[in-house]
């Protein structure tokens, strides 16, 4: 996550100098890319009722991120599943597949663009994805396992985390080429006292150590879409550019039951999407930490008088939701050097017992394809630096 620290500060530059990019994305056929089910959110036929002719899906998932692309994919193994993405899909967009387009890729602010740039309201300027993959597209690449102190306070089942992990870690991680900056900064932690050095491990454990990517020797970024590869295509349906509005709910039982959505194509027409009417079925939320909450309060659902002040009729009251969000709290060092260096995200971090991560990037670089745009001070042809961040 700090990660997310490090891209805070490159955009805050970004937004000052009020820069102005193009999309990199055109228009693809997905089914070149081994995943035929990917379509348009226009060649959608609505439902327009649930109580009318049942539909064909177990489960509807709401956003195709980090968590929303590999949980369809597991699901079809199994089950009929909808899943709707309000992005494009990724594969043929330079700036989402080229380590060297990371800086480039959110600096595009454009409305096509693969990462959408906010502030949040402490003020601190900040991207989220909107892309099919979602932050594995725009996101440092960086790769680690999760604690088993995690996993126990998530309340998931340790055994089966650990026969997940195999799954993602085949498909789209790798072991870096370690960079001469991210060895530096190895020899760094080390002499600092963050020791052990762990070797190359995707625990994580106190010390310094080399973790995986998400990017390949060419530096080719492998994506949470890739993971789709592996769903069953005769049980999956991937929406792209299908940005859902709300949640439908049944309420004529005791408890109000999400049955379906309403998302709006890419041309702005609406259409309808419901789930089946068995009792498994379900509406799955996984549109990342800003987009759950906002599509549950769209929804109804929430604390009661912020819907009731913003005339949104109440399904549930629940008054966490959208609430106790915070940011990354980061410090980070620029190191300006007098040569270019050559170009590396995340491949060394350093792990202390009080809860810090130290990690570094180094290098600027963009693809000649990629969008083309001044980043002032930032700029490759200006300088060089390197980059700690805690
Ligand atoms: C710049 C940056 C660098 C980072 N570096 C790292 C790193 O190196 N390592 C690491 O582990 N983590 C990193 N992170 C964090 C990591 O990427 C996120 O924690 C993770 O991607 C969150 O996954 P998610 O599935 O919750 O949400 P996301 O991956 O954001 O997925 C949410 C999806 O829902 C879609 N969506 C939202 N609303 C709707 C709607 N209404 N209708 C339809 N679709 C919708 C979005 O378009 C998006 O695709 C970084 C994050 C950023 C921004």
């Amino acid at each position: 996550m700090a990660s997310l620290g490090i891209v805070k500060l490159f955009l805050n530059i970004f937004f000052c100098l009020n820069l102005l990019a193009s999309s990199a994305q055109g228009k693809e056929d997905y089914s070149k890319y081994r995943y035929p089910f990917i379509k348009a959110a226009s060649s959608f036929t609505s439902s327009r009722t649930w109580t009318g002719n049942d539909s064909p899906y177990d489960y509807i998932i709401v956003g195709g991120g980090t968590a929303g692309c590999p949980l369809a994919a597991t699901l079809s193994e199994k089950f009929r599943v909808l899943l709707l993405e309000r992005g494009d899909a990724p594969f043929a967009n330079l700036n989402v597949s080229y380590l060297q387009n990371f800086h480039i890729s959110l600096a595009d602010t454009s409305p096509t663009s693969a990462s959408q740039a906010f502030i949040s309201t402490d003020g601190v300027i900040n991207a989220r994805a909107r892309v099919l993959g979602g932050g594995t597209c725009i996101n440092a690449g960086f790769y680690t396992r999760a604690t088993p102190g995690f996993i126990k306070k998530a309340g998931w089942d340790s055994e089966i985390v650990k026969e997940s992990y195999p799954w993602i870690e085949k498909q789209i991680v790798r072991w870096p080429q370690v960079a001469p900056w991210q060895e530096a900064l190895r020899n760094g932690l080390l002499e600092v006292g963050v020791s052990p050095f762990n070797g190359f491990t995707y625990d994580h454990i106190y010390g310094t150590k080399i973790g995986g990517t998400t990017f390949d020797k060419s530096g080719r970024r492998y994506t949470a879409a890739h993971l789709l590869a592996s769903a069953n295509p005769e049980n999956l349906r991937v929406l792209v550019h299908a940005t859902v509005e709300k949640i439908l709910f049944d309420k004529t039982g005791r408890q109000p039951r999400a049955v379906g959505v309403v998302f709006k194509d890419e041309y702005g027409n609406r259409h309808q999407a419901f789930v089946s009417k068995r009792m498994e079925s379900e509406v799955i939320l996984s549109s990342g930490a800003i987009g759950s909450p906002q599509l549950l309060l769209l929804s109804g659902i929430g604390p009661a008088t912020d819907l009731k002040r913003m005339n949104i009729p109440v399904v549930l009251h629940n008054e966490f939701v959208g609430k106790g969000m915070s940011d990354n709290p980061m410090n980070s060092i620029f190191v300006p050097t007098k040569k270019p260096v050559k170009q590396s995200l995340i491949e060394t971090v350093g792990i202390t017992k009080m809860g810090v991560f130290i990690e570094g990037s180094s290098g600027f670089g963009q693809s000649s394809d990629s969008i083309q745009c001044n980043h002032g001070i930032m700029s490759a042809e200006v300088s060089s630096r390197v980059l700690v961040s805690t």
